[in-house]
């Protein structure tokens, strides 16, 4: 297949980009690099099977050859980012995705939208299985990235109904591994620094909050996964406007088009992930409390029954070990 990766520069993008190629596809990457970073992709450049283009996403959007599929991974994902960014971001999820879509629809080719575990905003429902609705402040300063992503798959499923794209939206939970930024601000990339240069370790609030980490390894393979499972008959037709609205039943059977949570379902608290990282990397480190940001989740917890019926796929590497690897990561960046 001849893949476009869009943020294929950033630390998923370039993960994709070096898994796809390794299995014989051919990627073109592009990114503007406001949060990826050139050395992500250093060591694919020259190789006969990827391009890159330095370019902005929401800008008209024109790629030479087929596409076999487009896969939208720009955005500003850390939170300290998109806070940095809101209208970048909100721009990249909203006008970024329409043009990733048009020009998937122009080449009728298969789309994939990475979007986020943040739709659920802070949720009342935990695990979180992708038929909940989420609990968002639109308003709040972490609305720029959920809404954007919201947006995003309201306009990708629009664009699967309306144009018969053959769409899949995933939605990514916390994920964590080589080429985060030391600086990126979310917690595993904080907590390992921290503890390698001897800094305390930075837990916002009581610390009592949970997410569950999922290896990018891991993650990668789940989103391939998707990318590449068999489409159904509701691919390449174009409905009309009646047959459009008489779509819209409720008991509509769940398929490949529809969100699919990937993540790994092992919950911890803030506190937990700042202990294994103490006793992993051998830190004296203290801990910090610090104020906790504006409407942080208080849970997170992937349900992943839907990859695992459709795709067959579960995380395989346990935290301890995808830790070692990124710790053993960090510590070469970081000299
Ligand atoms: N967090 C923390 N210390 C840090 C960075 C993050 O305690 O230095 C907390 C943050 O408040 C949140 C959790 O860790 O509860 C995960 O934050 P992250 O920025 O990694 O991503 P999020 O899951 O909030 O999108």
């Amino acid at each position: 297949m001849r893949i476009l990766i869009t943020g294929g520069a950033g630390f998923l993008g370039s993960h994709l980009c070096e898994r796809l190629i390794g299995q014989g596809h051919a990627v073109v990457c592009l990114d503007n690099f406001i949060t990826g970073r050139p050395e992500n992709i250093a060591h694919l450049m020259g190789h006969e099977r990827f391009s890159f283009l330095k370019y902005n996403v929401c800008d008209y959007l024109h790629v030479d050859g087929p596409l076999d599929a487009v896969m939208h991974f720009a955005s500003p994902a850390s939170p300290q980012d998109y806070l940095e960014y809101p209208i970048a971001t909100l721009k990249v999820g909203a006008l970024g995705t329409h043009k990733a879509l048009g020009l998937a629809k122009a080449k009728q080719s298969r789309f994939l939208l990475a979007s986020t575990s943040e739709v659920y905003g802070d949720p009342l429902v935990n695990p979180q299985p992708e038929s909940y609705w989420g609990n968002v402040n639109p308003i709040s300063p972490r609305g720029v990235y959920d809404e954007a992503k919201r947006f995003a798959e309201a306009m990708t499923m629009a664009y699967h109904r309306y144009h018969g794209l053959d769409t899949r939206i995933v939605r990514i939970f916390n994920t964590y591994g080589s080429r985060m930024r030391p600086n990126d601000g979310r917690v595993v990339s904080n907590f390992i620094v921290q503890a390698l240069q001897g800094k305390p370790l930075t837990v916002f609030g009581e610390g009592l909050q949970t997410r569950s980490f999922c290896y990018v390894d891991d993650l990668v393979s789940g989103i391939v996964a998707l990318l590449m499972v068999e489409s159904d008959k509701s691919v390449g037709q174009r409905t009309d406007r009646t047959e459009f609205l008489s779509k819209q039943t409720a008991d509509r059977p769940e398929s490949m088009h529809d969100p699919v949570n990937i993540g790994n379902p092992r919950e911890l608290t803030v506190m937990d992930i700042a202990s294994l990282v103490l006793s992993l990397t051998g830190s004296r480190s203290v801990i910090q409390h610090e104020p906790l940001p504006v409407d942080d989740p208080k849970v997170r917890r992937p349900d992943i029954r839907r990859a695992k019926a459709l795709l067959g796929w579960e995380p395989r590497v346990p935290l301890e070990e995808g830790l070692k690897k990124t710790i053993e990561y960090f510590r070469k960046v970081l000299v």
